[in-house]
């Protein structure tokens, strides 16, 4: 299966937004979240995406290697335009960009913003609920990274390795992959952890919604749709202070060394266990 670390702005966070300019809620969907962005960022055609990363990209790679103290191998090939094939996949989120890692690739969505306009009064765009090409890039580039640091030690493509090698729960991937790739995008782009430990699941149901984006109760018979704070804000929460301390070899161990069944429904222990374990290194 392909793998695809889909970037995102939760619908529920949007909707605080779209409520704010009096846009019914019931209109809401990918295409007028995508209607209120034109009409608060500006436009910018896949050629100047194409330019700013040309011009941008080995800037940005060295900033990051000299504040997280990491070093790069190689670069990523970097493609505009999301696939409809991956919208449809994930059909409650508006996808920014993603990493692929088995072409080493990073695509971003057509209509990024690369220059943010200032916030309107009253409308209160937080740095989370934008979507803008440096912010997106820094974290996509986590996944690249963690994806040629696994390569280069022979273990493959991440997390396609720890897929084959063994029976790892997907929100176990999933909260240590967007971890990682957030603690890139936070860490260089000056964001704060807004998640407590009290948020932690203490059952596995607690990963997946109850709720759809207009309030509606999701029917059980649906395919379940994962609770993406979890795996973001959740995962940085996460691994932050484990990589503030360890820095690469806290990587390296996250992604090894992913959470079991049982971790995942007390991974407050789950984080202080990897710093005991690191700390006797
Ligand atoms: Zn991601």
């Amino acid at each position: 299966m392909q793998e695809i670390h889909e970037d995102t702005i939760a619908m529920k966070q949007f909707s605080k937004i779209l409520f704010s300019v009096g846009i019914g809620i019931s209109s809401l969907s990918y295409y007028s979240v995508t209607a209120l962005q034109e009409q608060l960022q500006q436009q910018e055609s896949s050629y100047q995406i194409q330019n700013y990363v040309n011009t941008n990209l080995d800037k940005i790679i060295q900033d990051q290697e000299k504040k997280l103290n990491i070093v790069y191998q190689g670069r990523p090939i970097v493609e505009v335009g999301i696939s409809e094939e991956t919208k449809n996949a994930f059909p409650s989120l508006s996808i920014c960009g993603y990493y692929d890692s088995e072409e080493n690739s990073i695509y971003f969505k057509k209509d990024i913003t690369i220059n943010p306009l200032p916030d309107k009064d009253g409308l209160e765009i937080s740095p989370e609920n934008s979507c803008t090409i440096k912010e997106v890039l820094d974290h996509e580039l986590g996944h690249f990274y963690v994806d040629m640091l696994s390569e280069q030690l022979k273990h493959g493509s991440w997390p396609q390795t720890l897929r084959e090698n063994g029976k790892v729960d997907e929100n176990a991937i999933h909260i240590i992959g967007e971890g990682i790739a957030e603690y890139f995008g936070r860490t260089m782009n000056g964001h704060y952890d807004n998640f407590k430990d009290e948020e932690w699941p203490t059952k596995l149901e607690d990963f997946y919604m109850l709720y759809d984006q207009n309030g509606k109760k999701i029917d059980l018979e649906d395919p379940p749709i994962p609770n993406y704070r979890l795996w973001y804000q959740g995962g940085y929460h996460l691994v932050k202070p484990i990589i503030d301390e360890f820095s690469v070899n806290g990587i390296h161990y996250l992604m090894f060394h992913p959470p079991t069944e049982e971790e995942l429904i007390n991974l407050k222990e789950y984080q202080q266990k990897v710093i005991r374990q690191l700390r006797k290194k």
